[in-house]
């Protein structure tokens, strides 16, 4: 065999695995065809979250009035900001691709398929191994409308020429909800197009009706309920028609609609690896594909989409096979965060969730922050814990506001080693902070999940 493992995508999952391996002696080739780094790098979390700072300086100019500033907020240049965004991805993908030179990886920047379960065609060179990692990823997916192909997905919304004035969303799903926050702080007119009552299908149902007011309160047009039928070319944009026959005429119309994993014309029937009907490899608990010997991680095999998942999945692999290690990643309480206008984070059980099991104990708060006393934004703060009854173990902690992120993944450790309310209590606040009021929920709001304990 040329290679102990040879690893099929250079993304989240993928380099983090081949380094990790390469680190612990094994010889390992991996093959990227695209961008080292993957989607998060390129056209995922990093130039996303660029975006949404880009907006917030927006708001913030405004906001400093209130503060007594005097700042003329002059127009904003797009083209600026995709150029300084370019440039720091480009200094990422060379990053990624140093960490894997030096960490002694054989690189090749090429399509890997399977040839047979032990052997690849790796941009026309045969390449054999003993064991091989699947972790290929996803990719954006149009509705099968007609007139699809004349919409956007999140890969071109990186790359755009000039920014949309006036922009359709379809979808409400994270990547709906983020950027209808992005080109709404950067001053386009949106209109966002979705299928459910509330955006965001999956979340705590508080924590959506929050959002709802929210996107509305930054100027974003909902329409829920509504599913696109189909887009045309009209005056100097497009028309997306939706629902009962309603029509939104926009500049550009951005298909948010979920995405796929990246296994066509892999190969994969020629190594015998199954995948279920959506294309998704299917794995058990230690990454193993039917084929024992083939492994795969991250978006290709459709979970939990998430990058700290997809690293975390490519280093315990590699520790496992090769590092005397050998470990699971936990799918449980992973935290999470949409970064909308504010952002959303998460972790834990939602209350619906929680209520399916037993009687909860509900804390939800809702206030103005500090900031927008004097900004005069109208922005409102919700918070909100689940907090299962019989043990009093806090199971499920939900924010949509400032900083919601950066305050949830130190709550995440409290709830992954099983805090109870008492021990939230006892904590002493940081004031004046938002966060404290996780710590200072004292009232119960209501009490769920009666009914089906009942049961
Ligand atoms: P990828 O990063 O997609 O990497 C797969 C790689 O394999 C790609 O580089 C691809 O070119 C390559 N490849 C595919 N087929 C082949 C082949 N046959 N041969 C060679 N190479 C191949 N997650 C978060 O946690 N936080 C966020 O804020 C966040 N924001 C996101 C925003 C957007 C717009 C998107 C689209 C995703 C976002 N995600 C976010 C999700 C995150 O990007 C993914 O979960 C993560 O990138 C998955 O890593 P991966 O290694 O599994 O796949
Ligand atoms: P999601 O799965 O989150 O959302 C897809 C959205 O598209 C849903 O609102 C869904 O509606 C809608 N939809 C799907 N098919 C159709 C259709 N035919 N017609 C109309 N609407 C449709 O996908 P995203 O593309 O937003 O993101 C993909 C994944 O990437 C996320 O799930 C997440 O794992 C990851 N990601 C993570 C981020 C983060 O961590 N901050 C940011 C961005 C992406 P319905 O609810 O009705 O099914």
């Amino acid at each position: 065999m040329d290679f102990d493992l040879f690893v099929i995508g250079g993304g989240s999952a993928g380099v983090r695995c081949a380094r990790i391996a390469a680190g612990h002696g094994a010889r390992v080739g991996i093959a990227e065809e695209r961008f080292w780094g993957g989607t998060c790098v390129n056209v995922g979390c990093v130039p996303k979250k660029l975006l949404v700072q880009a907006g917030e300086y927006g708001a913030w100019a405004d906001d400093a009035a209130g503060f007594g500033w005097e700042i003329r907020k002059g127009p904003h240049d797009w083209a600026k900001l995709i150029a300084a965004k370019d440039r720091e991805i480009a200094r990422l993908n060379g990053i990624y691709r140093r960490l894997l030179d030096s960490a002694g990886a054989s690189v090749f920047e090429a399509r890997a398929s399977f040839l047979d379960a032990h052997t690849l065609d790796v941009g026309g060179t045969r390449v054999s191994a003993e064991r091989i990692v699947i972790a290929t990823g996803g990719h954006p997916v149009r509705p099968p409308i007609p007139g699809a192909e004349l919409g956007i997905i999140s890969d071109d919304a990186f790359y755009l020429k000039r920014m949309p004035k006036r922009l359709a969303i379809v979808g409400s799903g994270y990547i709906a909800v983020e950027f209808a926050g992005i080109f709404a702080a950067l001053g386009a007119r949106v209109d966002l197009v979705y299928r459910q009552p509330l955006p965001l299908r999956g979340f705590d149902s508080d924590l959506r009706e929050a959002l709802a007011e929210a996107l509305g309160a930054q100027g974003i047009t909902l329409h829920p309920g509504c599913s696109p039928q189909k887009l045309e070319a009209g005056g100097d944009g497009r028309v997306l028609t939706f629902g009962e026959g309603h029509r939104v005429q926009a500049d550009l119309v951005f298909f948010a609609t979920g995405r796929a994993p990246a296994t066509k014309g892999l190969g994969l029937e020629k190594a015998g690896v199954e995948t279920d009907h959506a294309g998704a490899v299917q794995v058990d608990q230690h990454l193993r594909t039917n084929r024992h010997h083939i492994y795969a991680m991250g978006d290709v095999t459709d979970r939990l989409n998430l990058t700290p998942v997809a690293t975390a999945e490519g280093h315990a692999l590699a520790d496992s096979l090769f590092g005397g290690n050998p470990r699971a990643v936990s799918l449980q309480n992973v935290p999470t965060a949409v970064f909308s206008t504010p952002p959303i984070a998460t972790v834990g059980l939602t209350e619906e969730q929680a209520a399916e099991l037993g009687p909860v104990d509900v804390y939800v708060s809702r206030f103005t922050p500090m900031r927008h006393t004097l900004s005069g934004r109208a922005r409102k703060t919700m918070m909100k814990l689940v907090v299962e009854q019989a043990s009093q173990r806090v199971v499920g902690a939900h924010m949509l506001g400032e900083d919601a992120p950066e305050i949830m993944q130190g709550l995440a450790i409290a709830i992954v080693m099983g805090a109870r309310k008492a021990d939230f209590d006892r904590t002493i606040g940081i004031h004046p902070t938002a966060a404290e009021e996780f710590v200072t929920l004292r009232a119960r709001t209501r009490v769920a999940g009666v009914a089906k304990a009942a049961e």
